[in-house]
């Protein structure tokens, strides 16, 4: 099997729907995109020598021809190596040598990047250049076969903390991924369009393979990334829309439109993760754009699959247990099995918190050249994600937060994200993160770090909060105020680096 015979496949069945757009254009039907995939294929076997199983490297903002060089790397049965562009040239140069990529394609605004990091100019394709489209229409290569576990992508992990580590994604990984998207997030009919708005080199480029195979519109917005205004263009223009979002990008969306008058109308499917949503934001959401949300958790090491909290659990608002569920991250994809244990990795008990560890078809095969990391993390068999959480009697996962980012304070464990949740419903907090300093008398003690929609709020009102929703040690010693929270290249919040600035 080949991850890009669904591409093959589409091109037979669909040949002449459209396949991709920039903004709301028309660029290439379903033949024509398959067609020109063969032939970068054929390029990038003939004239730059790649063999299957070696890494080829994808560094670029979304464009329309990132899907081109994606689905060529796997055609030639290369491995590709999708690099966050946002990436420092230092960052890129530790992926790029890990990997040992034999060619990097990439945009023409981060060619200076690229050889900063020494890729070499004799190593570089650009997308989209003349080079780059004459080579799309030259000799066609046939699509080679691989088997379900060669590996097909290494994802190189965000990496809040350490150097990222490259996960080895396979062939099944990314076919039962494609799948888990049918049974658990949404189904696909050939007149929706996905957009890219989050980073293609990430989640939503994954959600690539299940609208290939059902012959939808690939929509990459002209600006190249998330912009709420031209997706709102983009949904009344196009149409079905349906798009993957960080929370950040769900609330930004969700503000515009509300800002601006408008409705859901256009969208299709809002599918959210990759970090936690806030109860408060997603109840907004849907007041304002209607039950197009549907939420998945998953990790690089599981892609996309780990949990969802479908449509019709977000609807059932009357169901007793709704409140509870909106703010987890639902049950388990059909494709995994999900458990939550102690430090021995025996389970605990419903309603217990614990790591959440994950077996199935979706798990990494390991971590490149890294044995260590892999029987670590794939220990008796279970993926050890880092999460922090607790399921429920009918399968509900909760989360609360990483393993590491835990505070104890005075013997207690206190779940940041618990205290986020109630500072953030002050209308003039618009960003918080909360982390532990160290503290003689009690081991660890509480500070939030908060962004001000307007003017600051006083550190009373904020206590009167608290008090009011949640247990008095979990309430803040210290409020800081910031311009702006530390962020990661994919917008995750550095708790680490807070931890630093105390
Ligand atoms: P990455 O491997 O960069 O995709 O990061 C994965 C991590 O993001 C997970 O291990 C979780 O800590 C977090 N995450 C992903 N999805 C969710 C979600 N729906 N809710 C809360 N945290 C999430």
């Amino acid at each position: 099997m080949n991850i890009s015979q669904l591409l093959q496949r589409s091109a037979q069945v669909f040949g002449d729907r459209p396949a991709v757009l920039t903004g709301a254009r028309l660029l290439h039907d379903y033949r024509t995109l398959a067609a020109r995939v063969a032939a970068l294929a054929g390029h990038l076997r003939a004239q730059c020598g790649v063999r299957p199983g070696e890494r080829v490297a994808i560094f670029s903002a979304n464009c329309p021809e990132y899907l081109e060089a994606l689905h060529a790397i796997h055609w030639c049965g290369a491995v590709s190596v999708p690099v966050n562009y946002k990436l420092h040239a230092r960052e890129l140069a530790h992926v790029l040598a890990d990997s040992s990529a034999r060619v990097v394609c990439v945009s023409a605004a981060l060619r200076t990047d690229a050889l900063a990091a020494g890729a070499g100019a004799g190593r570089l394709l650009v997308l989209g250049d003349a080079a780059w489209q004459s080579a799309a229409q030259g000799r066609p290569l046939a699509i080679e076969e691989r088997t379900p576990d060669d590996v097909v992508s290494l994802f190189y992990t965000s990496g809040t903390t350490g150097r990222p580590k490259g996960v080895m994604q396979t062939q099944r990984n990314l076919l039962a991924m494609t799948m888990a998207y049918f049974t658990d997030v949404d189904d696909v009919h050939p007149d929706d369009a996905m957009a890219y708005a989050a980073p293609m080199s990430h989640g939503a480029g994954l959600y690539n393979y299940a609208h290939m195979l059902r012959g939808a519109r690939h929509v990459v917005p002209e600006s190249g990334g998330f912009d709420a205004a031209e997706l709102v263009r983009l949904a009344r223009d196009v149409g079905r829309l349906s798009l993957f979002a960080a929370p950040t990008m769900v609330h930004r969306l969700v503000e515009h439109v509300r800002a601006t008058g408008g409705d859901g109308s256009g969208f299709k499917t809002i599918v959210y993760g990759g970090g936690p949503m806030y109860v408060d934001d997603l109840r907004r959401a849907i007041a304002t754009m209607g039950q197009k949300f549907v939420q998945i958790y998953g990790q690089g090491e599981c892609p996309m699959t780990i949990t969802a909290l479908a449509r019709e659990h977000l609807m059932d608002t009357a169901h007793p247990r709704w409140a509870q569920r909106i703010a987890s991250v639902g049950v388990a994809h059909a494709c995994v099995q999900v458990r939550v244990a102690d430090a021995q990795d025996r389970p605990v008990p419903t309603g217990e918190l614990g790591e959440v560890l994950v077996r199935g078809d979706t798990v990494m095969s390991g971590y490149w050249n890294n044995p260590e990391a892999t029987a670590q993390t794939l220990r008796g068999g279970w993926l050890h994600t880092g999460d922090v959480g607790s399921l429920d009697e009918h399968g509900f996962l909760t989360l609360r937060d990483r393993s590491k980012d835990v505070i104890i304070s005075g013997g207690s464990n206190i779940y940041p994200r618990e205290v986020e949740e109630v500072l953030l419903l002050h209308p003039r907090v618009r960003e918080v993160a909360v982390v532990g300093q160290r503290d003689a008398d009690w081991g660890e003690v509480v500070v939030a770090f908060l962004v001000a929609e307007g003017s600051e709020v006083a550190d009373a009102e904020l206590d009167a909060l608290c008090l009011d929703h949640i247990a008095r040690f979990k309430r803040p010693k210290a409020y800081r105020w910031v311009p702006a929270l530390p962020k990661n290249a994919y917008g995750k919040v550095l708790k680490t680096e807070l931890r630093g600035w105390l």
